[in-house]
């Protein structure tokens, strides 16, 4: 029964982001609405309850496929 996606990467162009887990596993299973904050140093930042990966468009971890 259960069937979960792997976690999505999901490109953003903002430091800041919110994050409640909706639309990645099943809108019933999301998670307290968190924000999170990009390291310019690194280009991105991990979701700690969904571990959805965000990255910083155009950042140092942004690697866009060809
Ligand atoms: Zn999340």
């Amino acid at each position: 029964m259960s069937n979960l996606p792997p976690p999505e990467t999901i490109r953003i162009t903002s430091l800041r982001v919110a994050c409640d887990g909706a639309g990645v596993i099943d809108a019933a299973l999301g998670h307290p609405r968190v924000y999170l904050h990009i390291d310019d140093q690194t280009g991105y930042v991990d979701c700690g309850y969904c571990d959805r990966h965000f990255v910083l468009e155009g950042g140092p971890a942004d690697v866009a496929p060809r």
